[in-house]
C-alpha cells in the first residue's frame, strides 16, 4: 500500500500542540480529527470499476405477504437477503455466520445508528448496543435510527434504535444498553459479542475499548466523523496495529467535537458503511479481504489518505507489551457526585484554553470566564471548567449524562 503525503492544516487537533507519542512525528495527526490532506502526485480518480458492479444487481418486485399477524415465513426471509446471497462474497454461507453471529456497537450516535441499522438489514442475527444519552432534536439531522418522536420523548438512543430495528428486522436479538461504557462493566456489556465496533464520540471510550479488544484477542473497528471528515480502521489483536500503536495516548487539550465543529451527515455515514462492510468481512471470514491502514476521507474536499497499520509496533504498551491501563482505570478522570446535584470530573490532563473554549462554545449557551475559571450554562445545566480540564457539572446526579456532557463541549 503506498503511503500518501498529508499535510496539517490550520488549527491541530492537539491543542497543547503536543504530539500523540513517539511515531507522532512520522505520522500525521489525521486520528484527532479534523485535518486536511495535500493531495498527493499522481493520485488518480477512481476506478471505474466501482460502478460498473451495478450492471450486476437486478431489479424485482417484492409480493405482498398475505399473512395479517406479520410473522416471517421462510420464504420471505429467503427472499429479504437474496440480492445479499447473490453477492459471491456472501453467498449462503456467509449469510448464515451472518445469522449466527453477535456484533457490539458501543455508542449510538450518527455512526451507530447507520452502522447498527446496516448490519440489522444485513441479517446480523444479534445486535448489542451501549449507548448513554437520549435522543435530541439535534440529532436527527444525521442518525438515521432516530424520529421526531423519539427527540419530543427524549427517549434512550439505544432504545430507540432497538425499536427501530425490530421494525424492519423482527428477527434481529437488539440488546440496548442503555449504560456509560466504563472499566468496571465493560467485560459484562461486550461478554457475547465477536466483534466491537466503535460508534462513539470520545477517545477515553476508545482506549478502554483497545485495550479490552487487545486483552479478549477481539477484533474491534475504529470510526470517528468530524465535519466533513471520517476516520477508519481495523484493530485484529495479534495481526495488525492497535490504536496504541499508532498513537500511544489519547489526545490532550480541548478536542474538537460534532457539538462544537458540526457534522455532515454524509462524513458519518461514509465512516459507518467502511466500518460495516468491514465488519461484515469479518463476520463471513474473508479477514483477508480487510483493509489494513487507517483511513481518512474527507468528503468535502474530495480528498483520502492511508497510513499502513498492517503490523503491530513490538514495543507498544497495549498490544506489545500488555499493560492495559484503561482498563485498570489508571487514565481514567474519577468522576464523584459533589454537593446536591452535583457532578465532579477530576481530569487534570487536559491544559484548556479558555479564550479558545469560549469561542466553540458561545454558540450553544451562554460563557463567562476569568482568569481562573469558565462557566458554561446550556439549560438546566452549567459547566464549570478549570484549567487543567477538571469539571463540575451542575443540574444532574447522572454520572453518565456528565461524561456524556463533558465529552461533547470539551472533549475526551
Ligand atoms: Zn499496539
Amino acid at each position: 500500500m503506498r503511503e500518501l503525503s498529508i499535510e496539517k492544516a490550520g488549527q491541530p487537533h492537539n491543542k497543547s500542540g503536543q504530539t500523540a507519542g513517539r511515531r507522532s512525528d512520522a505520522l500525521p495527526p489525521i486520528l484527532f480529527l479534523p485535518f486536511r490532506i495535500r493531495k498527493p502526485p499522481g493520485l488518480r480518480h477512481a476506478s471505474r470499476s466501482s460502478f460498473l458492479i451495478l450492471g450486476r444487481v437486478t431489479v424485482g418486485l417484492h409480493p405482498i405477504s398475505s399473512q395479517s399477524d406479520l410473522s416471517l415465513r421462510a420464504d420471505e426471509e429467503s427472499e429479504r437477503y437474496s440480492r445479499q446471497v447473490l453477492f459471491s462474497g456472501i453467498g449462503e454461507q456467509g449469510q448464515r455466520r451472518l445469522l449466527a453471529s453477535h456484533v457490539g456497537v458501543v455508542g449510538c450516535g450518527a455512526t451507530g445508528a447507520a452502522v447498527a441499522g446496516m448490519l440489522a438489514r444485513a441479517g446480523v442475527g444479534s445486535l448489542t448496543i451501549i449507548d448513554r444519552d437520549y435522543v435530541e432534536w439535534s440529532n436527527l439531522q444525521r442518525q438515521v435510527l432516530f424520529e421526531e418522536p423519539d427527540a419530543a420523548e427524549g427517549l434512550p438512543k439505544a432504545e430507540a434504535a432497538r425499536r427501530r430495528i425490530l421494525a424492519f428486522n423482527s428477527k434481529t436479538q437488539v440488546h440496548a444498553r442503555i449504560a456509560d461504557l466504563v472499566p468496571g462493566n465493560i467485560h459484562k456489556l461486550l461478554a457475547d459479542t465477536q466483534i466491537v465496533l466503535d460508534a462513539t464520540d470520545n477517545f477515553e471510550t476508545r482506549y478502554l475499548l483497545n485495550d479490552y479488544a487487545v486483552e479478549q484477542n477481539k477484533p474491534w473497528i475504529y470510526a470517528g466523523a468530524v465535519g466533513s471528515s471520517a476516520v477508519t480502521m481495523n484493530i485484529l489483536p495479534g495481526q495488525t496495529a492497535c490504536l496504541a500503536c499508532i498513537f500511544p495516548e489519547p489526545p490532550t487539550g480541548s478536542v474538537e467535537t460534532c457539538d462544537t465543529s458540526g457534522i455532515l451527515n454524509p462524513a458519518a455515514n461514509l465512516a459507518a458503511s467502511l466500518q460495516a462492510a468491514e465488519a461484515m468481512k469479518w463476520l463471513v471470514g474473508a479477514s483477508g479481504a480487510m483493509r489494513l491502514s487507517l483511513l481518512s476521507w474527507d468528503v468535502w474536499a474530495n480528498q483520502r489518505a492511508e497510513v499502513n497499520a498492517s503490523r503491530p509496533r513490538t514495543e507498544c504498551q497495549v498490544c506489545g507489551m500488555r499493560k492495559f491501563l484503561h482498563l485498570e482505570a489508571k487514565g481514567r478522570a474519577q468522576i464523584t457526585l459533589c454537593g446536591r446535584n452535583s457532578v465532579q470530573i477530576h481530569e487534570h490532563r487536559r491544559t484548556v484554553d479558555f479564550a479558545e473554549l469560549e469561542r466553540r462554545l458561545q454558540p450553544h449557551g451562554q460563557v463567562r470566564r476569568n482568569a481562573l475559571v469558565l462557566h458554561f450554562q446550556r439549560g438546566i445545566h452549567r459547566m464549570t471548567i478549570f484549567g487543567d480540564g477538571r469539571a463540575i457539572i451542575q443540574g444532574t446526579t447522572d454520572v453518565g449524562l456528565a461524561r456524556s456532557l463533558y465529552s461533547r463541549f470539551i472533549g475526551s
